[in-house]
């Protein structure tokens, strides 16, 4: 017996790139999408990718300085390159190719994302995702804290193909789970297939799911969907089958949305204006702490 297949309802090419600081050059594919809203995709409230380029060798690291953040966690993927980051509470770490950096800035910290020293001496390719995560109001003021999850760390289920896997971030694929704490139910993998591989998804109607392309050529309930592309899918039952025709990346998203109001300024999530207008008064009397530029 098959089951029935979930629609996508559209398929959404990376938007015009800005750069993030000088280090980050994303496509912002949510909030603000108008197939998406302005809502995000909840629990995602922000998706930025830096699809994959190649930045020259520079001795001074590019990146973005000194910011704050409250409110949410932010998670970083690192594709190709290296990123290291500083905090103002002498947290720093440096995020390799396949890692990631679940970071819970929940009460607040001020940070700066940087590329990594020695890659940055030397240049190459350069492919990340950051995904802001939002947190339910119970636990926006949650003590900061980080998951450094090294590629070696994820859980990895197998395909039928014996070589092409679901690397699980978060979540739970057929029984296999991801090391990433997660406050509200969320799926968070990267189907890694070979050519002629595929894998078939299934999540609850109300998980709001999208996946990108991150390399190859696939098709997604038989439609082709080209890199760096989002697949966007409807609010309902039914498989989501991915078959790779060249070797693939493909993230996928997909959790259950966080039913509160949104109040957005900045790199703050809230729900009230009330409270946004506390976090600037704070970041302003320094209980976010100082960190140096
Ligand atoms: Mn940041």
């Amino acid at each position: 017996m098959s089951n029935s297949l979930r629609n996508i309802q559209a398929i959404l090419a990376p938007p015009p790139p800005h750069m993030v600081g000088d280090g980050f050059r994303v496509h912002n594919f949510f909030p603000g999408n108008d197939i998406i809203g302005k809502k995000g995709m909840s629990p995602f409230f922000l998706l930025d990718y830096n699809a994959r380029i190649s930045f020259g060798p520079s001795k001074e690291p590019r990146g973005v300085g000194v910011h704050p953040h409250r409110g949410f966690e932010t998670l970083s993927i690192a594709y190709h390159g290296r990123i290291a980051h500083h905090d103002s509470a002498g947290n720093s770490g440096i995020i390799k190719e396949g890692d990631v950096q679940w970071m819970t800035a929940g009460s607040g910290v001020l940070h700066k994302e940087y590329h990594e020293k020695e890659y940055s001496q030397k240049g190459g390719d350069f492919q990340m995702v950051q995904i802001w995560v939002n947190l339910p109001a119970k636990d926006k003021m949650t003590t900061p804290k980080y998951q450094e999850i090294p590629n070696n760390s994820m859980a990895r289920h197998l395909l039928s193909d014996g070589v092409s896997y679901m690397e699980v971030i978060a979540g739970n694929y057929e029984g296999t789970k991801g090391p990433a704490f997660t406050f509200t139910p969320m799926e968070v993998y990267n189907a890694k297939l070979k050519a002629g591989a595929s894998a078939t998804l299934n999540f609850p109607a109300n998980f709001n799911t999208g996946l990108l392309i991150i390399e190859g050529s696939v098709t997604i309930n038989n439609q082709p969907v080209k890199p760096d592309h989002f697949a966007y899918f409807k609010n309902e039952e039914g498989d989501i089958n991915i078959n790779a025709s060249s070797d693939a990346i493909v993230l996928v998203l997909s959790g259950e949305p966080i039913d509160e109001p949104i109040a957005a300024y900045g790199p703050f999530l809230m729900n009230t204006w009330a409270e946004l207008e506390q976090a600037v008064v704070d970041v302003n009397t320094g209980k976010f702490g100082v960190l140096e530029e």
